[in-house]
């Protein structure tokens, strides 16, 4: 079977893994600090907080933005639901800017004409989350713009684009927004079985988010409201979680990323290879010039004329143990969200996107061989 998607486990990440087993700590110990240290050194970052998952790092970050009751959060409708749901988490509302089809991507003329709207009717978002869909930045320059125009926050959904870059600067630098979002799932970049991260240039949001990931507790000195009653002493601030990651998995991660150039050039190498050989009747995702892809999802759009062979071309896929796939099913289509009341046709580039897209496989171990035969069935399916 080819996989979508696969995570590559040496001896190295083995050996990481096995000697904090044998260690004093398991869970948040001194491997945390290493791989936050080792993230905000790949990003070129000021700070970085790691926590169990993209879906806690999206939730914090909006908390730590202010949001809450009453604000409403824009999100992209191509992407996992965890973009969404981070802002129903804080009691928000969420709404969603269209995508430009050719790229999956947020579009900023969609994002510009919605807050020229939104500014006339009183319902300026007070976070916008972009995502970096397959691995490729949105135009953060064009929607930082924005953001100082129009006064709203940014968290950018880099959950597929670490090792990315954008304008030749490494996503996760945070120089176009508030704070950067990483998940280290199994099936993207680098992973720590489960885990996630943000970045962010801040000292006051990194501190709001570290209080924030553990029960927003703190037994810092510099913090503390009351005095100390001794060295058993900590103070509750606000209501925060227990969204800490283990050292088993910031050991996992801290190895990974050693390798995360290596994987994300092979993913580049691949995805290049898919590119000359595709059929006529699809393209690839549009590449921007100001962007360098982590690769994290290959992404195939059928064109208009052979669309209807979608359901087919992922079937005999499978048929021919290759897991093709589709990223995303659009957000306002789900149930939940339709209870909310997004229509069918409310962001009709996702929608068109959605009906075209078909996502190939794509990991560091796929080989040449493997590649080929996708193509060929493919090649075969769109016949
Ligand atoms: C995977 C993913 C998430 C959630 O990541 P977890 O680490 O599984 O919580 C959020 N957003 C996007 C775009 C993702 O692909």
């Amino acid at each position: 079977m080819i996989p979508y998607g696969k995570q590559d486990i040496n001896q190295d990440d083995i050996d990481a893994v096995l000697s904090v087993l044998k260690s004093d700590w398991l869970t948040q110990g001194p491997k945390v600090p290493e791989f936050e240290s080792a993230i905000s050194t790949i990003c070129g970052a000021h700070y970085c907080v790691a926590l169990n998952s993209a879906t806690s790092a999206l939730h914090i970050a909006c908390l730590a933005l202010g949001v809450g009751p009453g604000d409403t959060v824009w999100t992209s409708p191509i992407s996992f639901v965890a973009s969404a749901n981070c802002a129903l988490y804080c009691g928000a509302d969420v709404n969603f800017v269209d995508v430009e089809t050719e790229t999956g991507n947020m579009s900023v003329n969609d994002l510009k004409n919605r807050l020229a709207i939104a500014k006339a009717n009183n319902t300026l978002p007070k976070v916008v989350i972009p995502v970096h869909l397959a691995g490729q930045s949105c135009d953060m320059q064009a929607i930082h713009k924005l953001g100082t125009e129009y006064g709203f926050a940014i968290i950018e959904d880099a959950s597929h684009a670490i090792g990315a870059q954008y304008q030749s600067q490494y996503v996760g630098n945070c120089q176009y927004s508030d704070f950067t979002v990483f998940s280290f799932h199994p099936v993207k970049i680098v992973t720590s079985a489960e885990g996630g991260a943000l970045t962010t240039n801040s000292a006051t949001l990194a501190e709001k988010a570290t209080l924030l990931r553990s029960h927003g507790i703190t037994n810092k000195a510099e913090q503390l409201k009351h005095e100390s009653h001794g060295p058993w002493y900590y103070e509750q601030h606000q209501l925060g979680y227990n969204y800490r990651m283990t050292d088993l998995q910031a050991a996992l991660g801290t190895s990974q990323l050693q390798r995360v150039h290596d994987f994300v050039s092979q993913r580049n190498k691949l995805a290049k290879r898919y590119t000359e050989k595709l059929p006529d009747t699809c393209s690839h995702l549009l590449q921007s010039g100001q962007c360098y892809s982590a690769y994290h999802l290959y992404v195939i759009l059928l064109d208009k004329q052979s669309s209807n062979k979608q359901r087919a071309v992922i079937e005999t896929l499978r048929s021919n143990h290759i897991i093709g796939h589709l990223h995303y099913i659009p957000i306002h289509l789900q149930p939940y969200y339709q209870d909310r009341g997004f229509r069918q046709g409310d962001f009709p580039r996702a929608e068109e996107y959605y009906a075209r897209a078909v996502t190939l496989p794509l990991h560091p171990n796929l080989t040449f061989d493997e590649q080929d035969q996708v193509l060929s069935v493919l090649s075969g399916a769109l016949a």
